[in-house]
């Protein structure tokens, strides 16, 4: 039997490359192979990033979860104000997160799928003597994705800086750090960028990294900026260097992907502005299948991310068909809103299957014949039609 394909919104398939670059004997954080490797990831980074010359990259061994306390302890200081952009349920990890480093939080929200208007934003930030500006570029659990660059322009008009969490975004929507002024960036190495889980990865602008010298508060030395600065420049100039040991197969694993994501092509389009196209055009190819099966998306029109899709489970089916569709050979993922668990489901279509049309195809035919055996009315086949007919890449 093939094995089951991976379509939750990470851990997510990679691709052969990848896989070989990390599946080799533990080299040493110092050996030559792994300092190039470093070297090399950091400054492809900043080309994922759309980020500046100036800007920082950090590459920490970790999750997307230490990649959003390390943004938040570097840049917020106890009894300064942050606000949250509320999307779901990250957005409110991160609200928590600044509510234990002691800041004072305003979160402004909208009903489940949608995402707060740019005016309610702004009333929070003119609120004054707020320090950074907090959204989830893609909230993993509504699959709502919200407009970074009107975001990052509206904090910039209000004296703070913008912090993105694009652990469910990063390689996989559209995003110019540099272009748009935002001034950090994270995710980590399990969703789009296309790797196991392990690395916590984040480029912070110059601003960003000011804040953190003008701070005023004791950062937690394992996530400190100041203490992983050193060991970045040193990978940078090729020297090896030793602050906290690094996950060196997926080192080496990372500048591979991240080469593959720059060396994307897509019509006349090439580099990320191809890797955003090609991840465009297959969630615009999947949603033609969901439309054909009759299933509604939890977030509303032009809210929906291009990385995952969130379906709503049509009438008389549940979380039962979950199971059913790992019985055709797709894994995906049931919902995560809280009350909302089980009233939809949530499918990954980011990374190296956005480059496999065939994966995403047999993911549409096994949802469909899923939703059959579960008694749902509509005929085998209609899925892929519409996925067929869909543009492609
Ligand atoms: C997955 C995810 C996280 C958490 O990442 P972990 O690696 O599981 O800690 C944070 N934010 C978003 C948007 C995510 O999708």
């Amino acid at each position: 039997m093939t094995a089951p394909l991976l379509m939750i919104p990470g851990p997510i398939e990679v691709s052969p490359a990848v896989q070989e670059a990390f599946c080799v004997p533990p080299p040493s954080h110092v050996s030559p192979k792994v300092i190039e490797a470093f070297g090399l990831a950091l400054e492809r980074m900043r080309e994922v990033w759309g980020a500046s010359a100036a800007s920082q990259p950090f590459v920490v061994a970790g999750s997307g979860t230490i990649a959003m306390e390390m943004a938040v302890v570097n840049v917020v200081a106890p009894g300064q104000r942050a606000v949250v952009v509320d999307t779901g349920y990250f957005s409110a990890r991160m609200a928590e997160m600044l509510r234990r480093r002691g800041a004072q939080v305003t979160m402004v929200g909208a009903p489940v799928g949608q995402a707060p208007a740019l005016e309610e934003v702004e009333a929070a930030l003119a609120a004054g003597g707020c320090k950074a500006l907090f959204a989830t570029h893609v909230d993993t659990s509504t699959g709502v994705r919200v407009d970074p660059e009107a975001l990052a322009a509206a904090a910039r008009r209000h004296g703070a800086l913008s912090i993105f969490d694009g652990v469910c975004a990063t390689a996989a929507e559209a995003f110019w750090m540099e272009r748009w002024g935002a001034d950090i960036y994270l995710t980590s190495s399990q969703k789009a960028i296309g790797l196991p889980a392990g690395l916590a990865l984040m480029v912070a602008s110059p601003e960003a990294m000011a804040a953190r010298r003008e701070l005023g508060a004791e950062v937690p030395m394992s996530v400190d900026f100041l203490e992983w600065l050193p060991i970045m420049t040193a990978y940078q100039e090729r020297r090896p260097s030793y602050f906290s040991t690094p996950a060196t197969n997926l080192i080496l694993a990372l500048a591979v992907s991240l080469g593959e994501l720059l060396a994307s092509r897509v019509g006349e389009l090439t580099g990320m502005a191809a890797c955003f196209e090609r991840h465009r055009r297959a969630a615009a190819a999947m949603r033609q299948g969901w439309a054909a099966m009759g299933l509604e998306l939890l977030p509303e029109g032009g809210l929906a991310a291009s990385s995952l899709s969130a379906v709503c489970y049509p009438q008389g089916v549940g979380p039962e068909l979950t199971r059913e569709i790992a019985a055709r050979g797709v894994i995906v993922a049931g919902g995560l809103y809280k009350g909302l668990q089980s009233t939809y489901f949530r499918v990954g279509h980011m990374g190296h299957t956005t480059t496999r049309p065939d994966d995403l195809r047999r993911t549409l035919e096994a949802i469909e014949g899923a939703l059959i055996a579960c008694g749902h009315p509509i005929e085998a086949g209609v899925a892929v039609a519409a996925f067929n007919a869909a543009p492609t890449w």
